[in-house]
């Protein structure tokens, strides 16, 4: 589809563009005025808020771009999906296990989160997983003692004391083996303690699964016990009697797994090892499949930013692939837990930031127009606009590319002047635009014009930092679904990259996802003065507030609870401000009394030597007292 300032525009034409029927199913649409939605079924009904609506009252009481939003109606719906998915499935199938699920800590640790999935986990037996000391410190106070508790990651002799005070106060607290070394120090302190611990096994499967994380999948998987270290592990609790403590084992395929069939074949061999368990006469009765449920971060279906399956086609795959290979041989199915991160928080959360600006590499018409360069190259991309219609697109802008740098080359030796390169860079643009509008908006570009759109895209500037607020962008070419909020009766007829506010060229998003194309440029509005442009960044609830750093001084932003009411209201829950510019001083060791104190001397000294009078020392030292209290984001 080309889109033009002229093009007919309705909200269903930008729902198929941006994909928001895939994506957002369910959860987040564009509703008939073209203002995106967030949504939740609540009485049985599907209520809808306008997501404009939510930000303009936001900033009616007093809260300023960018903003954080937690819908905790989502985080709810897809706790609660989970395990109507897999009781379904177990249902379906006769399985005789349950499913026991574990939200694993590292993914998003913000209190609000972890709080809101303990209070809807209690009903559902829903726990956590702790990889560290101080996720279990965290999730020994804030876990239900109901709920299920897996403990990964290396452990010394505190974190596996704490666990096993966990098992003492009634926790069924899983000691999963991540490395040989745990074991003898978990007996040495379950003999001292008193305890008897439940311990799992984690192994190394050799299934390799596609997406990000397929290096770090199979034999090279940092994690677990290869079989040689598994068989050593069973002797030393076969000699220390405490073979029947080893109930459960644990097998984590990789993260955001794209490829049902992996996930199949991963489950279906860690089956065997728990086969082999059984038989070396461990009791067993867990079996722990990690994370790996994808987010369809595109719609796509095929790259590694989505999935080919949806959550029902996971739950059925699992419990479907246990039974089948643990029926034949007569073993009881097991409890199945998973460790879902990114599919249970992923959606709760999104980024809303305003445009502050916009770079455009438009064509000067006039500058167009202007003939009669004597210099060759310059005709030469003058007769290539004028005939640009006859012509092979792909060899034009090879052509076009060749005569730019011809005339940089003679403006670099002297022989062109400022005037002639201006007039050169212009046609060159203004064939390139012309080639572009040949193109549309969601196709992908043959070879010879790769590099065209990104060349000719506007630059937009964010109010947002890419290293605080989504450093996976940055970090591992992760691509979130991202669009305006509103105006989607309207038809984004610019070609965009967004630049963030940090003065790092790699804070930009130039990597996105139209119709299962990837590509870096999006199609936004063209920008209206003296009006807002927002826009969301959607499903970036997983690991983006625990992975964001402090680049450039840019804090936490304001993040905001929203809880839907069936009213097709909206309140906020809880509210928590972004940090202020002391307080970030203060991470990076600066105390703001000193620097205020600092700041006292200069302004005394210039009074001293007449640069200041007294009221104007007054005046600064207000106005930098402000800003230390102040947020760190561009402020209109
Ligand atoms: N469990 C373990 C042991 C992990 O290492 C991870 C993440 O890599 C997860 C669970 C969460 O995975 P995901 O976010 O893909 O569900």
């Amino acid at each position: 589809m080309k889109i033009t300032s002229n093009s007919p525009w309705s909200p269903e034409d930008s729902r198929r563009l941006y994909g928001i029927e895939h994506w957002g199913k369910d959860r987040f649409t564009i509703n008939a005025e073209g203002q995106v939605c967030v949504q939740a079924d609540l009485d049985n009904r599907s209520i809808q808020v306008s997501l404009p609506e939510i930000i303009a009252g936001i900033r009616e009481r007093g809260y300023d771009l960018p903003v954080l939003l937690r819908f905790t109606d989502l985080l709810d719906a897809s706790l609660k999906n989970l395990h109507q998915s897999f009781n379904r499935a177990i249902t379906e199938q006769n399985y005789t296990g349950s499913y026991r699920g574990v939200f694993p800590v590292k993914v998003n640790q913000q209190r609000q989160v972890i709080d809101e999935i303990c209070r809807i986990g209690a009903t559902l037996g829903h726990g956590l997983e702790a990889g560290s000391k101080a996720e279990l410190v965290l999730a020994l106070a804030c876990l239900p003692d109901s709920g299920l508790l897996i403990l990964n990651g290396y452990k010394d002799s505190e974190f596996i004391d704490l666990g096993l005070w966990a098992t003492r106060l009634g926790y069924q607290c899983f000691f999963v083996l991540e490395s040989p070394a745990e074991l003898p120090l978990l007996i040495e302190r379950s003999c001292a303690l008193g305890v008897r611990p439940l311990i799992g096994v984690r192994t190394k499967v050799s299934t390799k699964v596609g997406g990000l994380w397929t290096e770090t999948s199979g034999d090279r998987s940092s994690f677990g016990l290869s079989t040689p270290q598994l068989l050593t592990a069973l002797d030393q609790l076969k000699t220390a009697q405490m073979l029947d403590c080893l109930q459960l084992l644990h097998c984590h395929l990789g993260s955001q797994i794209p490829d049902l069939a992996d996930i199949h074949t991963g489950v279906t061999e860690t089956c065997r090892f728990y086969a082999e368990l059984i038989a070396e006469g461990a009791p067993m009765g867990y079996i722990d499949l990690g994370g790996g449920l994808a987010v369809d971060y595109t719609g796509s279906g095929s790259t590694p930013h989505s999935r080919n399956y949806n959550l029902d086609s996971y739950c059925h795959c699992l419990v479907t692939t246990i039974s089948e290979c643990l029926d034949p041989l007569k073993i009881a199915h097991p409890q199945i837990v998973t460790e879902s991160g990114r599919a249970t928080v992923a959606d709760s959360s999104a980024l809303f930031f305003n445009i502050l600006g916009a770079t455009q590499f438009d064509v000067d018409d006039e500058l167009t127009a202007l003939s009669g360069n004597s210099d060759p190259h310059i005709e030469q991309l003058k007769s290539l606009h004028d005939k640009l219609e006859q012509q092979d697109l792909g060899h034009s802008y090879q052509l076009a590319l060749s005569c730019r740098d011809a005339v940089r080359d003679s403006f670099r030796a002297g022989k062109l002047g400022i005037r002639q390169r201006a007039v050169s860079e212009n046609l060159f643009l203004a064939v390139a635009r012309k080639i572009l509008s040949e193109i549309p908006a969601d196709a992908s570009l043959p070879p010879q014009l790769v590099g065209l759109r990104r060349n000719m895209a506007d630059i937009y500037y964010g109010n947002f930092s890419v290293f605080q607020s989504l450093p996976d962008t940055w970090a591992i070419g992760q691509i979130f679904p991202l669009l305006p909020i509103d105006r989607h009766t309207e038809p984004p007829c610019r070609d965009v990259m967004i630049s963030d506010l940090t003065c790092d060229c790699d804070g930009k998003i130039d990597n996105f996802n139209l119709g299962g194309i990837q590509r870096p440029t999006l199609p936004l509005h063209p920008l209206e003065s003296g009006k807002d442009y927002i826009l969301g960044v959607f499903l970036m609830g997983a690991y983006q507030e625990t992975l964001g750093d402090l680049h450039n001084l840019f804090g936490d932003t304001h993040t905001l609870n929203v809880k839907i009411n069936a009213d097709g209201n909206f309140e906020l829950q809880q509210e928590i401000e972004g940090d202020s510019i002391g307080e970030l001083l203060n991470y990076v060791e600066y105390e703001p009394n000193d620097l205020c104190e600092k700041l006292r001397l200069k302004a005394e000294k210039a009074v001293r030597a007449e640069q200041l009078n007294a009221a104007d020392r007054r005046k600064l030292l207000e106005f930098y007292r402000k800003l230390l209290q102040g947020y760190s984001y561009f402020k209109d």
